[in-house]
């Protein structure tokens, strides 16, 4: 007999193939009950699926509710939070799953009390193998979970100690059959024998004998379901059936039982094992535009309107925290399992693009209104302009300015290099009414141009600088020239175009065909991709039309061609297929100082089910892929897969991995490594890593697909369900892919996520407008402010924070639970520990994720893998 721990709870999918309206219509009932079920039965408990934002967002609905959720939150009775949303796990920033944890915390605190500090992801599609460490950043040392596990190849237990890349670790709580291992629907109740032998005590004995265990925990409770009514009496006549002990009990005492057994097995890794549920690993890549908006989002809060935030604060303008939280928020509610994976219904990318949307006008109209402040405040003229370095690091390199001037002799100091990268001519407009000192008028408009300026900057740390320019040069400044051969080259690369084929030399090394693009028929669904049967991948030809350009020290090289691709699955395999026009144009570009090869893949798709990778051929005779995760790096091989594997697997185990920015190959003396903007997803080919694109399909779920047989995900071919069309993941039109080359000497895991958060590192500039108020949103109605005269004098140079740290800066921002202080966040993303303590002494207190202080404050070391929070106030 075993004693197993009942715990009631629903999982509750913010959206899926329902809207997030639907589902806050289901809530208004259901949640309601569960408060009045709960008051009126003292000794039972449930838990809101650890996400805070649906409780707040049935608090919105009911405003008599959060006193009632206080009072049962405080008898340990209703559990919630401590995420904010259900997070995918696999493709968001380390400091999204972060910053998850600590607003659904630090929010349920201030509303409802305290959460339940569990990493609880009951139905997430598998888990990065850094989760431990994350969760770590702000306390949490437990993890229930349900998909990704192997007993017989990982740990042998469902109960596990689960270890980060470096020494955080977690206590993980497997259920293998699911949240719903102990589900009492109400038919189960009228037939509880039934349940009882065929259900429940099978899962309890599964549990027990996979790693000797009693106590057992068992989950009740399924999507959108609601509290179990009378449980105590359900239970009572479960145990007169059960040849086990059933007892209701939460996830925090459960947990408690683990941390009393020694014998617990240790695990390292991912959680990504498709054995007794899908988890899909081929969701890295469907409805490829939101991994990119999301990553684009990610990287515009993270690297430009938080420390905009900062720089702000430390001119006198009042930005507050209110704002930017809004914006995280919009960003979170895009990073549940299935709206960032992408299983969703049509109906519900929509609201997902338009969350999005959202995002980018927050953000947008943050950092307009930042940096129009400060203009102000520094009263500018419209020549000149306010360049920023948003990181506490030096700089030495380009920025690009966007400028409107009426013409292109525009005059900067030698020493900004000025060129022109991008330029628009705005045509006059005739007769347009001005206000003036006699009234309102009629005058004519002068043309003006847009111009993207390119300036050589330097800054000693966090803050701006005033560039003055005027418009008196004797000739234009230089603009991009076409110019003979086909090589261009920096201090770093040498890359050349011949025979359809780029070859790249870096340091002493060649690089043969170093990019190609792969195309083949994606017979899957919005679940995962999944080859045609009697289709093979193919690499496409890079022909077409080629120009070299240069101007001032750039030089790009850009390809316009056009692939036939099949219009459709079927003329994959057709005799005569019918083919589309694919219109793609292919850009590399060096900067003299910049040690990488940008590179930009414009693709107008117009082919259906079709999947595209860009193909990275390194040479390197090795097995193993290097890839950065969430904080720090690790190494995938190919691992063999049975000709059987359905016997151990319910879909096919496919060597597919997920990245975070950066992913290549090396060997003892060279690496070759690709860095992705919002791409995620890679797989090792021989001698290459292919990082896939975009895998495009028009179905929510389909039955027996090569790699994924049986049912269809998503339930869409159970009885009463329908088949859904999602023409939107075929994503047809403009798709843009940005990404970066470097080459390296013997790999240095610091160096190398180093590069990549230089390389990350936006231009920031602002010129105050008198030739359009609407070239940024917000100026025409950020008006001229009197600002108070007690504010801080600032001057045309500022550098407000100074420190170049050898790990990566994760973020910096105002803290959220102490006014006019800032936090920063590092992460060593390597496996030697790293000395911070002269932070300490430069006035930053170390802390956690939650803004709590801790104790010793003499010296700071961030473990191998590990990150680090800081504080200091002013
Ligand atoms: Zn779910």
């Amino acid at each position: 007999m075993t004693e197993a721990h009942f715990v009631n709870h629903t999982h509750w999918d913010r959206e899926w193939y329902f809207t997030t309206e639907d589902a806050q219509v289901l809530s208004d009932q259901l949640f309601s009950d569960v408060l009045k079920e709960l008051e009126a039965h003292p000794a039972v408990n449930f838990t809101l699926d650890g996400q805070a934002s649906i409780v707040d967002e049935y608090c919105a609905m009911h405003p008599e509710a959060p006193a009632r959720i206080r009072k049962l939150v405080a008898r340990g009775q209703l559990f919630i939070g401590p995420w904010y949303t259900q997070t995918d796990a696999m493709i968001p920033d380390a400091e999204s799953i972060i910053r998850n944890l600590v607003i659904g915390i630090l929010d349920t605190r201030r509303q409802y009390g305290q959460p339940m500090m569990i990493g609880y992801l009951p139905d997430t599609f598998g888990f990065n193998a850094q989760l431990p460490m994350l969760l770590n950043q702000v306390g949490i040392h437990d993890f229930i979970f349900w998909r990704g596990t192997n007993f017989k190849r990982q740990m042998n237990s469902v109960y596990f100690k689960w270890q980060g890349l470096g020494n955080n670790r977690v206590y993980a709580a497997n259920f293998p059959f699911g949240y719903y291992t102990g589900q009492i629907a109400v038919d189960s109740k009228k037939d509880l024998k039934s349940f009882v032998e065929n259900r429940l005590d099978q899962g309890i004995d599964f549990e027990a004998e996979h790693g000797n265990n009693d106590p057992v925990l068992v989950p009740s409770g399924i999507d959108q379901m609601n509290i179990v009514h009378n449980l105590e009496d359900t239970l009572a006549k479960v145990n007169q059936y059960s040849h086990n002990h059933v007892f209701i009990s939460s996830y925090p005492a459960f947990m408690n039982t683990l941390r009393q057994r020694t014998d617990l097995p240790s695990y390292q890794g991912e959680l990504r094992l498709p054995t007794y549920s899908r988890v899909h690993r081929t969701i890295g890549s469907v409805r490829s535009q939101f991994k990119r908006d999301n990553f684009q989002l990610e990287q515009l809060i993270l690297k430009r309107v938080e420390p905009l935030i900062v720089i702000a604060q430390r001119c006198g303008i009042d930005l507050s925290t209110g704002v930017a939280l809004r914006l995280w928020k919009k960003l979170l509610e895009c990073q549940p399992h299935d709206t960032l994976g992408g299983s969703i219904s049509d109906n519900v990318a929509e609201d997902v693009a338009h969350r999005f949307k959202e995002g980018f006008e927050i953000a947008e109209g943050l950092e307009n209104y930042a940096k129009k402040r400060i203009a102000q405040r520094l009263d500018l003229t419209p020549h000149q302009l306010l360049v920023f370095n948003l990181t506490p690091r030096p700089f030495a390199g380009y920025k690009d300015v966007l400028i409107l001037a009426s013409s292109k002799r525009l005059h900067f100091a030698p020493k900004y290099k000025a060129t022109i990268i991008a330029s628009e001519k705005v045509a006059k407009r005739e007769h347009i009414m001005q206000q003036t000192t006699k009234g309102f008028e009629f005058k004519d408009e002068p043309a003006y141009y847009k111009l993207t300026v390119r300036l050589w900057c330097q800054f000693d740390g966090l803050g701006y600088q005033v560039i003055a320019f005027d418009e008196k040069a004797a000739r234009a400044l230089p603009e991009f020239k076409s110019v003979s051969g086909e090589t261009i080259k920096n201090n770093t690369w040498q890359v050349t175009f011949k025979n359809g084929q780029f070859s790249a030399k870096a340091a002493d090394k060649t690089y043969a065909n170093v990019l190609s693009i792969l195309d083949s028929g994606n017979d899957g669904d919005t679940y995962d991709y999944s080859p045609l049967r009697g289709d093979s991948e193919k690499s496409l030809p890079l022909t077409g039309e080629l120009t070299h350009q240069q101007v001032g020290e750039t030089d790009q090289l850009i390809l316009k061609g056009t692939w036939q691709l099949p219009k459709t699955l079927a003329d994959r395999t057709a005799a005569k297929p019918e083919l589309m026009a694919v219109p793609y144009t292919l850009s590399l570009s060096l900067k003299a100082g910049s040690p990488v090869l940008d590179g930009k893949l414009v693709v107008d798709n117009q082919a259906y089910d079709h999947r595209l990778r860009l193909q990275l051929r390194t040479g390197f005779k090795t097995d193993a892929a290097l890839a950065k995760i969430q904080g720090g790096f690790h190494e995938t091989k190919n691992l063999p897969i049975a000709a059987d594997w359905e016997k151990e697997f319910v879909e096919k185990p496919v060597n597919l991995y997920d990245f975070d920015k950066i992913v290549g190959m090396h060997n003892q003396r060279h690496g070759l490594f690709l860095m992705a903007k919002g791409m995620k997803e890679y797989e090792l080919l021989d001698g290459s890593v292919a990082v896939t694109l975009m895998a495009t399909t028009g179905q929510l779920g389909k039955p027996n697909l090569l790699w994924r047989p049986g049912r269809a995900s998503g339930d869409t071919t159970s009885i009463g369900h329908v088949m859904t069309p999602t023409p939107l993941a075929e994503e047809l039109g403009e798709n843009t892919f940005e990404f970066g080359l470097t080459a390296t000497g013997k790999v240095d895991e610091l160096a190398l996520a180093k590069t990549a958060e230089r390389w990350l590192e936006p231009s920031v500039g602002y010129q105050l407008q008198t030739l359009n108020l609407f070239i940024n949103r917000l100026d025409n109605k950020l008006w001229p402010l009197e600002f108070d005269e007690g504010l801080p004098a600032i001057k045309a140079t500022e550098t407000f924070l100074q420190f170049d740290p050898s790990v990566t800066i994760s973020a910096l921002y105002p803290a959220y639970t102490v006014d006019h202080a800032v936090v920063l966040r590092l992460a060593n993303q390597s496996a030697k520990a790293i000395d911070v303590t002269q932070l300490l002494k430069a006035g930053w207190l170390a802390a956690n994720a939650l803004e709590e202080v801790c104790e010793d404050q003499t010296k700071l070391q961030i473990g191998a893998y590990d990150m680090v929070t800081l504080i200091r106030k002013g």
